[in-house]
């Protein structure tokens, strides 16, 4: 069953009116419309069934290398009866390269059995179906619906997480807490859409350890803004990917908040950073929350 979302919108945690968390989202949507026309999900497939494997792959393994491994696998595996009745070595031989291979191997045998036996060999277009299948859980069942099926979801990986407690849109840190936080926040027809534009936005420029602040087109609408290098010079050679050029000059164009210093930050972090912070010293900015107030 799709997921109900609350209807009204959370308070926001930057201390926004409700109106200007509403307007501010807009202007970052519209801007992330502007940075990122062609996004879209960066893994290769041709079919449900091809997706719903080459997320199973993604685990732990870049986008890039899952496609790097995904042809000869597609080829060799044409349906879900072929992963059901997989030699395992073999499989496991040619999933190697993305990691974790043994479980992976396990997941897209177990996928393959489950279809066969309980669907007829097709993908289900339910998220109450897809999330029963072995290894597939709330985040692949969104991605496969959203890019095989057209039905919308919210994506919550490591980027958009990060990304939507950066902008203040929430601060939830439990993943259906975001996803239904941001599901509040707009159209579910823009979900999809949205999910492809934070993860490309954040793997091109907020990163999760050197975010290139000075050189964002959302510097302007991001109570984040100053947590990595507010010097464009020094900002602009972490913005990544081919749209490096086009989104440095959309950054130019709207330009950078006035305040000279990033305002004072609060950071919250959550229990578990905490925990680990006795024994991982080096980790900031991928396990904490950053909220201030916004400017306007
Ligand atoms: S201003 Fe910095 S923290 Fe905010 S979205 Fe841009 S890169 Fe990320």
């Amino acid at each position: 069953m799709t997921p109900t979302h609350p209807v009204s919108i959370p308070p926001a945690p930057t201390g926004e009116t409700q109106l200007g968390l509403t307007r501010r989202v807009r202007r970052i949507t519209r801007a992330l419309g502007e940075g990122y026309p062609g996004a879209h999900c960066e893994l290769n497939f041709g079919t449900p069934l091809e997706l719903v494997v080459a997320v199973v792959l993604s685990a732990q393994c870049t986008d890039v290398r899952v496609n790097q491994t995904t042809p000869a696998l597609f080829a060799r595996y044409r349906g879900a009866a072929d992963y059901a009745g997989a030699d395992r070595a073999e499989l496991e031989e040619l999933i190697r390269p993305t990691g974790f291979f043994r479980n992976k191997a396990t997941s897209l045998i177990g996928i393959g059995a489950a279809l066969v036996e309980r669907f007829d060999g097709e993908v289900p277009g339910r998220q109450d179906d897809l999330v029963t299948l072995p290894g597939v859980g709330r985040k692949t069942a969104n991605v496969v619906l959203g890019d095989a099926f057209g039905v919308p979801g919210i994506t919550v990986d490591t980027h958009f997480g990060r990304l939507v407690r950066r902008w203040g849109w929430t601060a939830e840190e439990d993943p259906v807490k975001v996803e239904h936080a941001i599901g509040a926040l707009l159209p579910r027809k823009d979900w999809t859409v949205l999910s492809h534009w934070v993860i490309f936005h954040g793997r091109r420029v907020c990163h999760a350890r050197r975010p290139a602040c000075g050189a964002c087109l959302l510097a302007k609408d991001c109570p984040s803004f100053g947590l990595g290098p507010v010097e464009p010079g020094l900002a602009a050679p972490l913005v990544k990917g081919e749209e490096a050029e086009h989104l440095l000059a959309l950054a130019q164009q709207t330009g950078l908040p006035r305040t000279k210093k990033p305002a004072r930050e609060t950071v919250r972090e959550p229990a578990k950073a905490t925990a680990a912070k006795k024994t991982v010293s080096t980790k900031s900015a991928t396990s904490t929350t950053v909220v201030k107030k916004v400017a306007r």
